[in-house]
């Protein structure tokens, strides 16, 4: 497989390029030079293999020409060594993809990229990159994991002084080696607008060797595709026959596009839900054909304040660009913090499961297309642990939550950031 930019699809690179590139020279984001097809049957295997098995099938194309089979097999067992299992909750399942290292969906996407960024750099001439990335929460911790300890890689993070959660943020600023955390006064989308202004900063390119782990990199994005692949998997092992409906829980909209890349790839999905909070871009796009970004507002469901979904240009190139075909397959909703806790208490009070706001914003979605297109196959995706953001379970569910054992730690270890106001001290920071 070969990569193009989105802006220019006549010249092809290769996949370590992009992965170590981040975004394309052009600015743009980069994107399969074509969409592999599945045969049919594997799709008719999924139920019988493992999730190795169906992992090495679906990725395999995306990587070939620059990673073995072998490589790609010891990554992926490294990357997936967690469950995702569907939990029954009402007629709904919730999908939890929160068993991994820092209780966010974003482990397995960020263990991926870690791993292959990892080994492409040791055959670099200089064998050093500078991980750049900003994080409205979950990513922000996922990569601090991903990549702790890596030869050759230091990661600098940038993240919202005040708009993440306790854990969040123990789980950025606490790691040290090859971590930094700083700490940017102002909001998500000034952190990602910090990040991109740096990429194309020549005085810093010419010093330093950056690369971005946010999920517009391609090798955090893809590996997202092998939860709904799982999904399809279970569901089908249950004896449902419905097709899925996903509803996904979106902020950067890299998830969502994920799973839309596996259908077109030929895996059986009815239809995809995006799932917002009240930074309602896409829903607006839906409504009125014009995509106009919108600053950040900040929700309980923080990891979704996105104001200008960076991946949802890819989610356009899916439908070929064409509205009517995306509006076929895809709905946009959006919900406020109000409906948001309500539906958290519904979601305890009726069925003794707590969903973590994320989770909640995505079962409203799913709720609202269900009763409208009913089937037995609806599926919210459960991005993140309740305890991830426990302040608001504790004070919506009038409950205790505890934190599981691997993260317990973490509140009793030391916070150490570097205070950042704008960007000339993130590019001193880079140039020192
Ligand atoms: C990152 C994140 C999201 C949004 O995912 P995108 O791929 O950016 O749309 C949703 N929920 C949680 C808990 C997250 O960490």
């Amino acid at each position: 497989m070969k990569y193009v930019s989105l802006a220019n699809n006549q010249q092809t690179t290769s996949f370590k390029e992009v992965v170590i590139q981040g975004l394309a020279p052009d600015k743009s984001l980069y994107y399969p030079a074509y969409i592999p097809q599945w045969k049919s049957s594997f799709i008719e295997q999924i139920p019988k293999l493992s999730d190795l098995e169906i992992a090495l099938e679906a990725m395999g194309p995306f990587v070939d020409e620059d990673l073995s089979l072998s490589e790609l097999e010891l990554i992926l067992t490294d990357v997936l060594c967690f469950d995702f299992p569907l939990q029954k909750v009402g007629d709904f399942y919730s999908l939890e993809l929160f068993h991994g290292p820092t209780l966010a969906f974003k482990d397995v996407g960020a263990g991926f990229m870690a791993r292959c960024l990892g080994r492409f750099i040791q055959n670099e001439q200089n064998k050093k990159a500078t991980v750049l990335v900003a994080t409205s929460g979950d990513t922000g911790g996922a990569v601090a994991n991903g990549f702790l300890g890596v030869e050759g890689i230091d990661v600098v993070i940038l993240y919202p002084s005040g708009k993440v959660s306790p854990i969040q943020e123990k789980q950025l600023t606490t790691l040290g080696q090859n971590i930094t955390a700083l700490e940017v006064q102002g909001t998500f989308d000034d952190c990602q607008d910090m990040v991109k202004k740096a990429f194309v900063d020549t005085d810093i390119n010419s010093k330093v060797k950056l690369t971005s782990a946010n999920s517009i990199n391609v090798a955090r994005w893809i590996p997202q595709m092998l939860y709904y692949i799982f999904a399809y998997k279970t569901l089908k092992n249950n004896g449902i026959q419905d097709l899925p409906v996903f509803a996904v829980p979106s902020g950067n909209f890299g998830n969502i596009c994920a799973g839309i890349l596996a259908h077109k790839m030929g895996l059986p999905v009815s239809h995809f839900i995006a799932c917002n909070n009240a930074n309602d871009t896409v829903v607006d796009f839906m409504n009125t054909g014009v995509y106009r970004p919108k600053d950040t507002v900040a929700t309980i469901s923080n990891a979704m304040d996105v104001g200008n979904p960076s991946n949802f240009v890819r989610i356009l190139e899916l439908f070929n660009k064409q509205k009517k075909e995306l509006e076929l397959n895809f709905t946009a909703l959006s919900y406020s913090d109000a409906e948001t806790k309500v539906a958290m208490r519904e979601i305890y009070d009726e069925f003794n499961y707590v969903a973590d706001p994320h989770g909640a914003v995505a079962y409203l979605g799913l709720q609202a297309y269900i009763a409208k297109n009913p089937t037995s196959a609806g599926v919210f995706l459960e991005t993140a642990h309740p305890s991830k953001f426990i302040d608001v379970v504790e004070s919506t569910l009038d409950i205790k939550v505890s934190l599981p054992e691997n993260v317990r730690y973490l509140m009793n270890r030391k916070k150490h950031s570097i205070l950042t106001s704008n960007y000339e001290d993130l590019k001193s920071f880079l140039l020192q």
